[in-house]
């Protein structure tokens, strides 16, 4: 679930899939778009009566009710690669154009590779059936190459043979991203602030920093306290997708806003609130946020509780779900977490959110594996008891210093326990004796001690000689378990008896030792 909280649970509705179309140069992903809008956009801009805002919606008759699919415009894979990398997740479905003339080409395997990192599904559209030469089974053939096959090759995957020039089997396609769409279990609550993510953002000049904002739950107003990245303002205006202004956008709708006084990122989230002072500190917190999460390769904890990082190469993963008592703490806490070392085990925010730590956050935390951290927060009723039902850690901070070394701490009881020698002492060999085959090295113990059993290494002239364990320790000609410093000692060992005056034995044991994150 993205951009939801647990609170939303009770009160989410359906809302439209957010589509962004993905492909090779050239092969028509511009025309489909457009071809979809059913408006001549690339014939002149400006004359046009559609905004160009980033992103539209379009109404599709779809099992006998009027529904809408929103399109994402972004420039090439530019917006969707920046926000994944920064772990914001924006598209439900991927629709994949591969010219039937030209089959799959470069670009066509890289939108492949991020929709499946981003584990969104795709659509494809096989366009330029119109043309000569248009050869739409070697396309299905080439594609089952990259692990996408038709469904009606025996695979999962939708693919619409389409003329985007002519208008051809749009209906089909758009029906068919309505059907995959409904598998998604697309849902967000109306009835809250708005949160999103910024899809676009310019300095213009006369109308001062202007966003598309796509609302990814909750509802935007006019009015609105809102903080875009590290970006405030109060929403003055909204117009959206056909050039209209609008008085109000609902989760899966894009809307440009004018009033912000700063331009944020694509890719930022936005989020409303109840006052300019509580956004004011957000903002400034966002900014330290960014800051930080700049330094975090790959940004691996997402405010959103989404993390799109691939997971080559991380061998544990430690679920979070953060509750506190406002927004900064939570901001403050979640920007100090990216700085621990995430190599060996990564931190997955499942949700952020504050307020009491409550059941619904206790059957995620069960169902999910994860650690519920409450920060000057309390457990509603019943939370404790249900925690103790299901086994869930619940743990209270009030310091964020303690917090953050007990996150540590938890991480690091995930590494593998590291196997390392601990010296014992060292001893040195005084006298040999013979004794029938063998011989007994008459030692002095130099420092530390020497055990029983321990084990061994035997250097000449700094030179190891022989490693392995002390078979036998005498003290007085008696057995001893162990010998201290300045104590002579009789050792001998079962393989080795060469013994010289002046050998170094060096006397260690291994110990598991909790291991550390490498940073
Ligand atoms: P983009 O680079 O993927 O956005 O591709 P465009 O939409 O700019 O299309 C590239 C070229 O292919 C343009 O000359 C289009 O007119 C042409 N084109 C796009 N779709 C079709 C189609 O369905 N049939 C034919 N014959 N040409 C198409």
């Amino acid at each position: 679930i993205d951009m939801l909280d647990a609170t939303d649970l009770e009160y989410l509705q359906r809302r439209p899939p957010v589509v962004t179309i993905m492909g090779h140069v050239d092969h028509g992903k511009t025309t489909l778009l457009d071809s979809i809008r059913k408006t001549k956009v690339a014939q002149g801009e400006a004359g046009g009566i559609t905004q160009h805002i980033g992103a539209y919606h379009v109404d599709v008759v779809h099992e006998g009710r009027s529904q809408q699919v929103v399109f994402l415009d972004t420039p090439g894979h530019e917006a969707f690669t920046a926000m994944r990398a920064r772990g914001t997740r924006v598209t439900d479905i991927a629709i994949l154009v591969v010219a039937a003339d030209d089959g799959v080409r470069p670009q066509t395997i890289e939108a492949i590779s991020h929709a499946k990192a981003a584990k969104v599904p795709i659509v494809v559209a096989i366009n330029k059936i119109d043309k000569e030469g248009a050869q739409p089974e070697r396309v299905k053939q080439e594609l089952t190459e990259y692990g996408l096959v038709a469904d009606d090759w025996g695979g999962d995957i939708t693919m619409v043979p389409v003329s985007a020039i002519r208008g051809e089997n749009l209906d089909t396609l758009l029906e068919m991203i309505l059907t995959v769409a409904e598998m998604e279990d697309l849902n967000a609550n109306p009835n809250r602030a708005a949160k999103g993510t910024v899809i676009e953002a310019h300095l213009d000049k006369a109308r001062g920093p202007v966003a598309t904002l796509l609302v990814q739950n909750g509802t935007l107003r006019v009015g609105d306290i809102v903080v875009a990245g590290s970006a405030l303002g109060k929403v003055r205006a909204m117009i959206d997708d056909r050039g209209d202004r609008v008085e109000q956008a609902t989760p899966s709708f894009a809307v440009e806003v004018l009033g912000l006084r700063e331009v944020p990122r694509a890719g930022d989230e936005f989020d409303v609130f109840a006052n300019e002072k509580e956004a004011g500190a957000i903002a400034s917190g966002r900014a330290t946020f960014q800051r930080d999460s700049r330094l975090l390769q790959g940004g691996r904890i997402s405010l959103s509780g989404f993390s799109q990082q691939a997971k080559e190469g991380v061998l544990k993963e430690l679920n979070l779900i953060l509750k506190a008592d406002v927004q900064g703490s939570l901001e403050a806490i979640v920007g100090a977490l990216t700085q621990l070392p995430q190599k060996e085990v990564q931190l997955r925010l499942l949700l952020s959110a504050p307020g009491e730590v409550t059941e619904t956050d206790i059957d995620l935390a069960a169902a999910s594996n994860a650690v519920i951290i409450g920060f000057n927060t309390t457990l509603a009723t019943g939370a404790r008891q249900a925690a103790d039902q299901a086994g869930v850690d619940v743990r209270e901070y009030s310091i964020i210093y303690n917090l953050l070394d007990d996150i540590q701490g938890a991480m690091e009881g995930l590494l593998e326990p590291e196997l390392v020698e601990e010296p014992l002492g060292s001893v040195e060999v005084r006298a040999v004796f013979a004794i029938g085959r063998g011989a007994v090295a008459g030692c002095m113990v130099l420092s530390g001690k020497v055990i029983r059993n321990c084990k061994v290494r035997v250097r000449r002239n700094n030179n190891v000689v022989y490693e392995g364990v002390l078979d036998s320790l005498k003290r007085m000609k008696e057995d001893a378990k162990e010998v201290n410093t300045g104590f002579e000692c009789g050792i001998s060992l079962s393989g080795f008896s060469d013994w010289a005056d002046g050998d170094i034995i060096e006397a260690y044991r291994m110990v598991t030792k909790r291991r550390t994150l490498s940073a």
